[in-house]
């Protein structure tokens, strides 16, 4: 029975170039949804902030709904007052209780003419806050519909590789399970720092794959050999293996000469 510590090298190295094989397959996913997601989660934020300023608008449109329906009950509380002290003037015994009476109503007067003056500065707010809110409210309109619009996008992209991904994350699990666990913790470091998400690559036409230094013929025959793990000098990857120079522009360009040669054959054999 095999154990970990039998696991040779060349083995070491298949498992962690299948777990990268993965990795970078689950990253184009990713790239293909580009920056919807956050885009997606940016604008609900934002609808949210809108709603919440705009009931806070709506508060303050009722108190001051508030305020007015008090001025004018003030108002008619004064006028009620005014009636009756004009049937009081008509009781009055003297000249002195007359003025006084005057003096009432003069007062209540005042208030009303206050009441109004301040009914009007409050519906001038309301005004202005009604503006507000029309504003936010076309804001909101126009980011509901970029959200509704992204979330579509988001979906249909999702749907699309959905499949992909969650058929990749099972391999990918089950690949984890091959990979020795030193190895990975520099497969994590090497993943986080390159920009291509590539930590284990191969060696193409004589180069590096991950940053294309070219790797010296001896390195690569130590790499071919896979008695030890072996890092790009340059860029620190690790080279799970040289590639067979059959170079795939080779059969691309046998189909195409194929087909240019096809095509003024066929008048040729006739
Ligand atoms: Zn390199």
């Amino acid at each position: 029975m095999a154990t970990a510590t039998e696991t040779t090298i060349a083995q070491k190295l298949e498992a962690l170039l299948k777990l990268q094989t993965i990795d970078s397959a689950l990253d184009n996913i990713k790239k293909v949804r580009g920056d919807l997601p956050e885009e997606v989660r940016d604008l609900e934020d934002e609808i949210m902030g809108l709603e919440t300023r705009l009931s806070k608008f709506q508060q303050e449109i009722a108190s001051f709904e508030e305020q007015i329906s008090n001025y004018k009950n003030s108002k008619k509380d004064s006028d009620k007052l005014i009636v009756k002290y004009k049937e009081q003037q008509m009781n009055v015994r003297n000249n002195r209780e007359f003025e006084a009476i005057s003096k009432e109503i003069e007062l209540q007067g005042l208030e009303m003419e206050i009441a109004d003056k301040r009914i009007k500065e409050i519906d001038f707010k309301v005004l202005n806050k009604n503006d507000e809110i029309a504003s936010v409210e076309s804001t909101l309109f126009e980011r509901k519909k970029d959200l509704e619009q992204k979330q579509k996008e988001l979906e249909v992209i999702i749907n699309e590789s959905e499949e992909d991904e969650q058929k990749a994350m099972k391999d990918r699990e089950k690949a984890l399970k091959l990979v020795d666990p030193r190895l990975f913790k520099s497969y994590e470091k090497l993943r986080d720092n390159a920009r291509n998400g590539l930590a284990v690559v191969m060696v193409k036409r004589g180069a590096c794959g991950g940053c294309f230094s070219s790797v010296p013929p001896q390195r690569q025959t130590d790499i071919k050999d896979k008695k030890k793990i072996i890092v790009c000098e340059h860029c620190g990857r690790v080279f799970a293996g040289v590639e067979d120079v059959i170079p795939p522009p080779e059969k691309e360009k046998k189909s195409r000469s194929k087909a240019a040669v096809s095509a003024p054959a066929a008048p040729a054999a006739e």
